[in-house]
C-alpha cells in the first residue's frame, strides 16, 4: 500500500496510538508544547526538578491513623498526605469493615491539615461530594475507575483545584489524554497525570493485579507537557516490590510519587498487601533521595 494512503488512514480513523491529526484536532490542549508546572504552594510544585511524594494509607480509617501517618511524614520531610474518605469499590458489597468514613473522614483530614501543616490529596468519587471535599483537599484525585467519568471530570475541573488524573488500568495513553482534555477545556490546567499500573495477561504473581507501565512515564512526558507521577503501590499491589518500582519511576523521569503506607499493613481495611509500614517507608525515602540525586532530581 502506498505510504501516503496509510498515513491518511491512520489520521482519519481512531487507533489506540496518538496521530499527528489527534495532536492537532483532538488533543490540542493536552499535547501543547507549553510546559506546565502545577503549583500547590510556594514550596510544593509538580513539574520541576523536585519530585514531591504523596503518602498515606488507602482510606482515612480513623483520626489516630492519620495522626500517626502525619508524624512519620513530617519526620521524613514529606509534605503531602493522602487518604480517601470517599472510596470507589471494585465490588459492590460494602461491609462495615470496609470503612468509607465520608464527611467524618474529611473532618479528621481537616484537623490533620491544621495540626501538621500538610497538604491533602483525597479522592473525589461523585459530583455530590465536591463541596465537602474542596473544603479540605488541596489536590483532588480522580481515581482510575473514574478516568472517563466525563461529567465528574468537568465539574472537578470547574473548581480550579489541582487534579491528579489516574490512568485507567485498561486504557491507552490516547484515552487518558482525551480525558485530560475534558479538564483542560474547562480552563483548568492544574493537571497531574498518574500512571498506576495496567492489566496484562500475566503479572508475575497471582496477588499482583496490575503491572506498572514504566514506559508510560517517558511517553506521556514526550507527548504532553503535564507533570507525570507514578503510583507503584497500586500498580504492584505488593509492598516488597514498591521500592524497586519507585526507583525505576524516578529513573524514568516521574514528577511525583504516590506511596501507600500504614502503621500495621496487615490491619489495613483495604488492600493490606500493598502498604509499606513506617520503617519501610522511611527507608524508602532515604534511598529514593539518593536515586533522585543520581538523575539530578530531588525528593521533596
Ligand atoms: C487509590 O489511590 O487509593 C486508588 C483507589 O487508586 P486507583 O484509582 O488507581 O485504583
Ligand atoms: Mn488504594
Amino acid at each position: 500500500m502506498n505510504k501516503k494512503f496509510v498515513k491518511n488512514l491512520s489520521n482519519k480513523f481512531p487507533t489506540k496510538d496518538i496521530t499527528e491529526d489527534d495532536k492537532k484536532n483532538k488533543l490540542k490542549l493536552s499535547t501543547s508544547k507549553k510546559k506546565v508546572v502545577v503549583k500547590i504552594d510556594k514550596n510544593i510544585k509538580f513539574g520541576t526538578k523536585e519530585i514531591p511524594i504523596i503518602a498515606g494509607p488507602n482510606g482515612v480509617e480513623s483520626h489516630s491513623l492519620m495522626r500517626k501517618t502525619a508524624k512519620i511524614l513530617v519526620k521524613n520531610k514529606i509534605r503531602i498526605i493522602r487518604g480517601h474518605a470517599y472510596k470507589p469499590l471494585t465490588f459492590p458489597y460494602r461491609s462495615k469493615q470496609y470503612g468509607e468514613t465520608q464527611s467524618k473522614g474529611m473532618d479528621w483530614m481537616d484537623q490533620i491539615k491544621k495540626e501538621f501543616d500538610l497538604k491533602i490529596v483525597t479522592e473525589l468519587t461523585e459530583i455530590q461530594f465536591i463541596e465537602r471535599v474542596c473544603k479540605t483537599a488541596d489536590i483532588l484525585q480522580i481515581g482510575s475507575r473514574n478516568m472517563q467519568n466525563l461529567e465528574l471530570l468537568r465539574e472537578a475541573a470547574k473548581t480550579g483545584f489541582p487534579i491528579i488524573l489516574k490512568r485507567h488500568f485498561g486504557s491507552s495513553l490516547r484515552d487518558l489524554l482525551g480525558a485530560a482534555e475534558h479538564v483542560l477545556i474547562e480552563g483548568n490546567s492544574n493537571l497531574i497525570l498518574c500512571e498506576r499500573g495496567v492489566s496484562i495477561p500475566h503479572t508475575h504473581r497471582d496477588t499482583s493485579r496490575f503491572a506498572l507501565d514504566i514506559q508510560a512515564i517517558p511517553a506521556l512526558k514526550e507527548i504532553s507537557n503535564f507533570p507525570v507521577i507514578s503510583d507503584p503501590s497500586h500498580a504492584s499491589f505488593w509492598a516488597p516490590w514498591v521500592p524497586s518500582l519507585t526507583f525505576a519511576s524516578i529513573a524514568a523521569g516521574c514528577d511525583g510519587l504516590i506511596i501507600e503506607m500504614h502503621p500495621n499493613p496487615k490491619k489495613s481495611l483495604v488492600d493490606p498487601l500493598q502498604p509499606l509500614n513506617f520503617k519501610e517507608f522511611s527507608k524508602l525515602i532515604k534511598s529514593s533521595r539518593l536515586v533522585a540525586k543520581s538523575v539530578k532530581r530531588k525528593i521533596s
